[in-house]
Formats: structure tokens, sequence, C-alpha cells
């Protein structure tokens, strides 16, 4: 990450002096500054955004409040001195790494905050399971499995099927099912291979074994305001999702659960959030439904949904999601529009390890009725790794429908149409005789 302009002198938008004003604190390249900014300029708010792209060519990032996400005190404090020449009305983080400054210097300067250590509970899975845990939501039994330890007195101990991941990773990276002490040491080989880019030893010694839930999956959008959660979106995820990875594939919305089973739903997520001592701002959660109706989190983080789903919550509710997200934060109302229909996304998923020779199909993908876009975001030559070493799409492919199944059956013909060609990759590897 670059170095902050220290120092930096503050080229702050010129604003009314009825105008609220937004810092948004987010990573340079984030896809969410774009929506953020559109969403503050509809709503007649200034931003100022707080990144460290002291040469970004995007001007509103380069002239904006250059901070150092790696020394988050100086960043604090820079954030803070830019405050006493212009006050902030609302201050918001825009992704995990950015939430805690953005928590910080809320409390700091007396507006409405979350607590800045609730943001650890999103990246680090151990530490939301035992916060979760102790607060009585329910979450799969878990334990650490410490990688400098005795590994077969370890994994004698747990009860399988379970699911092995990460501490501090996202994206279904490294998260794999196994049912056995032989896949186990197998997966963890696996695991540890890709915790070799991880620096933090915090986050490195050790794996999460959890018991696996077997049942449906949903993700939750909501919103908090002092503490109230509000449903923005459900959305089911129909693939039945087993293992032994676990690929982020279709998203639906409306859910087609039972309306009880809904209301379960948002009532688990609110408990987790209360957990967490959270009490404004978006909310992302993931949940499992088991085959008794229990529903348990899988995650919740204060923060809007990943990737390109978001869009969805537009599709779904009228209003983009983030615009919703400022105004809740700027203390305006805005009205609800409820989507009649179904709208739906298809993570387009990698079916096989190879370079990407080309994607066929995609012109009569995009002509069946419903489709609104088909994206591919890798290009030809590009290396496919599958998970769970590597990411699990190739790009998406939106829907719009009368209702949510209508929507699914679209997504599903547009991916029939695709076929993902690649050629075979050949490693040189020196051999000494
Ligand atoms: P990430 O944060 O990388 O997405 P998660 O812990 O959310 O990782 O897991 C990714 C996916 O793996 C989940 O959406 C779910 O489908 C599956 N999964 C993870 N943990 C469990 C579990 N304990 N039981 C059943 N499925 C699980």
């Amino acid at each position: 990450m670059s170095a902050p302009a220290l120092g930096a002198v503050l080229f702050l938008p010129m604003t009314t002096s009825t105008q609220p004003r937004l810092l948004l604190i987010a990573p340079h390249n984030s896809y969410r500054i774009a929506p953020y900014l559109k969403a503050a300029e509809s709503l007649g708010a200034a931003v100022t955004i707080a990144s460290a792209g002291e040469h970004s060519l995007i001007s509103v990032i380069s002239q904006g409040l250059h901070i150092d996400f790696s020394d988050p005190e100086q960043a604090l404090s820079e954030i803070l001195t830019a405050a006493e020449q212009t006050p902030f009305d609302a201050i918001l983080g825009s992704d995990d790494m950015s939430v805690a400054l953005a928590a910080a210097a809320a409390k700091a300067l007396g507006l409405t905050h979350n607590p800045p250590e609730a943001a650890l509970f999103a990246r680090r899975k151990d530490l939301a399971r035992a916060c979760l845990q102790k607060a009585g939501v329910a979450v799969p039994v878990h334990s650490r499995i410490e990688l400098h330890q005795s590994l077969s007195a370890q994994l004698e101990k747990l009860d399988y099927p379970c699911v092995l991941k990460p501490l501090a990773m996202s994206g279904s990276r490294g998260v794999i099912r196994v049912d056995d002490i032989e896949s186990a040491q197998s997966a963890i080989s696996r695991i540890m291979g890709i915790l070799r880019e991880v620096e933090d030893p915090d986050e490195s010694d050790a794996i999460l074994a959890e018991s696996f839930i077997e049942g449906r999956e949903v993700a939750y959008e909501g919103l908090l305001s002092g503490g109230e959660l509000t449903t923005l979106a459900m959305f089911d995820k129909p693939d039945p999702l087993n293992g032994p990875f676990f690929e982020e594939s279709y998203y639906i919305s409306p859910s087609r659960l039972p309306h009880e089973l809904q209301e379960k739903v948002k009532v688990t997520v609110a408990a987790a959030c209360s957990a967490y001592d959270l009490k404004q701002g978006p909310v992302h959660a993931e949940c499992r439904i088991d085959n008794d109706d229990k529903v348990w989190v899988l995650e919740v983080a204060a923060r809007t949904i990943g990737g390109e789903c978001a869009r969805l919550v537009e599709l779904a509710t009228g209003q983009s999601l983030e615009k919703l997200v400022v105004a809740q934060l700027l203390g305006m109302q805005l009205p609800r529009i409820e989507f009649k229909g179904g709208a739906g996304v298809l993570m387009i998923p990698i079916p096989r390890a190879g370079i990407l020779r080309r994607i066929e199909g995609t012109i009569e993908a995009r002509a069946i009725p419903g489709v609104e876009e088909l994206v591919i975001s890798v290009r030809d030559g590009h290396e496919l790794k599958p998970l769970p070493e590597g990411s699990s799409y190739l790009g998406f492919i939106y829907a719009v429908a009368e209702s949510a199944e209508q929507v699914e059956q679209v997504l599903r013909a547009a991916h029939e149409k695709l076929n993902i060609v690649t050629a075979p990759i050949f490693k040189l590897q020196s051999v000494s005789t």
C-alpha cells in the first residue's frame, strides 16, 4: 500500500452551508466508491474521500484526504484534523478494512457510530463465532486447529462432517467440507498452501473447524437505525451448497422462504447485531436454515453485500443500496419502492482450472428474455483457478422477471448457453540429473 502524503494538503469539494457532508473512507481501488458518490450526489450531499490514493487518476480521490490504512492512529488523527477545518455530518467505511477506522473517527467526533471493535468480527471468523456463541446466537460448533501443534490429536476430536476454513478470508477461499480424518488432513495441507500468502501470524497459525450445517442458505441485507433493523432484501441461494467447496453462484430475490422463516432470519440477524453492539448502517449476513428450520449465522458484517450483488437490492427495492445507506446515515427518509417481480444474479462459476481461451454463447445468453446484463470480468489468456485456492467466478449474469422462479429459470437457461473453453496449463519444472 502506498504511503500517505505526510501533512497532506486538503482539497475539499466546494459545498453550500446547508449541504450535508459525508466522509467516505475507502481503499483507493474499491468498487464501492463510484456507487456511493453517485448516491451522495443524488441526495445533494458533498463527499470527501479518505483513501491512500495520492496519485489516483480519479480526481475526487486524489483531491481527497490521503491516509495510510496501515497506520490507523495516524489516519485517525488526519481525519480529525480535517474535520476541524470542515466538519462532517456522517462518516462511512466502504469495506471491511475501512469500517473500523470510520467507527473510530465517528466516535471521536461524537457522531453516531458502531463500536470500532465490531469491525474485527467481520474479519476474524473465530472471534465472531465466539462472540455470537456467548450471546446465545446459533452458530456452528467450532474450534481452532492450531497448525503448530500435533494435528492428528486435534483432528481426532472433531465431529465429521465438518467445515475447515481460514480464520480471515472471503469469497469462500479455503472453505472445505471434510467427512473424515483423511480428508481433513488433505484439506489442511491445501489451506496451509493458501495461508502462505497471509502475513499476519494471528491469521495464519490456525484454521477454524466448524460443524457442517446441512440445509438451505440465504443472504440478508438490512439497515440499522438506532439499533433497529430494517430488512432491505433477502436472497435465496437455490443450488444445494454441500461442498466440498462452496461457490457463490445464484442469488435470487425475493426469497421464496415462508414468511415466518424470513422473520426468523431477521430476528437471528438482529440478535447477532446486538451481540456485536451494532447500532447503525448497513448489515450484510449469510445464514443457513437447517432441516428443522433453525436459523444459523454464518456471517454478519457492518457493510453492504459484496460484488455486483448490491445492484440486486436496487432491482429488488427500487432504490440503490448505497443511496439507502447514505440517506440513513445523513438522517434522510427515503420512500421504499417495493419491487413486484424477481431479480437475481448468477456469479458464473469457474468450471475447471486452465487458461481461458474464450467464452462462447454470450450473444445467445444475452438474448434470453429477462437477462438484463452479462458481464465477463476476466480476459482471454487469464489463468483460471477454481476454489478453494482461487476465486469462484468468471463474471455475472443479471436477470429480472415476474417472479423469483422465473428469474432462476432465466439465469439457468443463460448459463447453459455458455461454453467456457480452456486450455490445459503446462508448468515447466527443471529436472536435476
Ligand atoms: P467466506 O467468508 O470466505 O465467504 P464463509 O465462512 O462465509 O466464508 O463460508 C463460505 C460458504 O461455505 C458459506 O456461504 C456456506 O455455503 C459454506 N459454509 C461455511 N461454513 C459452513 C458451515 N459451518 N456449515 C455449512 N456450510 C458452511
